[in-house]
């Protein structure tokens, strides 16, 4: 379970994120929506620890996460880069740029982390990186070089690099905004199997709604590093409360 506790963020003198609170449950998915600089992104990298807090804790399974306990009180200090590395290997992430490898083939891109990261042996971090571009409809790609690929393809890729490590989270940060339009729906499928055939939790900033509509429990609404409503799809889809919230779905679809 995930959760942000008045969790506050600012750049400088901008604040990006102000009090946010959000809990997420196991298994639970949800969608991130809102006009461009609402903060979405942000949560998504302060849940990867590529971002440090400003205010505030994340806790993750009830253990502060971007925090760690210290001192004779047991007082929460931010956690340094040594308590952070573990954590982030329990939360995958898929990026609008899918920054594969260049050098690498499709089957070593996916291997690497297992390898590297995990310590798992060459032939069980093949067989899992088989197995995965089997999920995302790549297995006769293993020996490729992404620079070969489409870009639906590689984000596909990516997607299976991000699963080897079997993640308990998985966060995704507009993973077709850089695709051309006819590659987005592979892409897309792809993921709708996942959130199928796997409990993992996810967190998904997207623009594309039928998407959202698909897979999510529950689609949240950011404005100004705010929630302003939230619900299942068809409720905030299709009767939204705030003007706000039905500007922003009209220029979206
Ligand atoms: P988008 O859809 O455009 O990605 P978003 O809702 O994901 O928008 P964020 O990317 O979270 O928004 O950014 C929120 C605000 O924080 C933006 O105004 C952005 O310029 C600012 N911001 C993000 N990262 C940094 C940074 N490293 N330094 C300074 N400002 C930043």
């Amino acid at each position: 379970k995930i959760r942000f506790d008045r969790v506050t963020k600012r750049f400088g003198e901008h604040t990006v994120l102000d009090g946010l609170d959000l809990a997420v449950a196991p298994g639970e998915r949800v969608t991130l929506i809102g006009p461009s600089g609402s903060g979405k992104t942000t949560i998504l990298r302060l849940l990867m620890t590529l971002e440090r807090v400003t205010d505030g804790v994340i806790h993750v399974d009830g253990q502060p996460f971007s925090h760690m306990p210290a001192g004779p009180g047991g007082a929460l200090v931010p956690a340094n880069e040594r308590h952070l590395a573990p954590r982030r290997r329990r939360i995958g992430m898929v990026f609008q740029q899918f920054d594969l490898f260049p050098h690498m083939s499709v089957l070593a891109n996916v291997m690497e982390a297992p390898l590297h990261v995990l310590g798992l042996d060459r032939d069980e971090a093949a067989r899992r990186a088989r197995d995965l571009l089997g999920l995302v409809g790549l297995a006769d790609k293993a020996g490729s070089h992404p620079t070969r690929l489409s870009g639906g393809q590689q984000q596909r890729v990516a997607i299976a690099r991000a699963l080897a490590m079997r993640p308990e989270i998985l966060l995704l940060d507009e993973v077709t905004s850089a695709l051309d339009p006819e590659l987005v729906a592979e892409v897309l499928d792809v993921l709708r199997g996942v959130a199928r055939s796997t409990d993992i939790t996810m967190l998904c900033v997207t623009h594309e709604m039928g998407f959202a509509r698909d897979v999510s429990d529950r689609i949240l609404m950011f404005d100004h590093g705010r929630v302003l409503e939230s619900g299942p799809p068809g409720e905030l889809l299709d009767a939204p409360g705030h003007e706000r919230t039905r500007a922003f779905l009209r220029t979206v679809r």
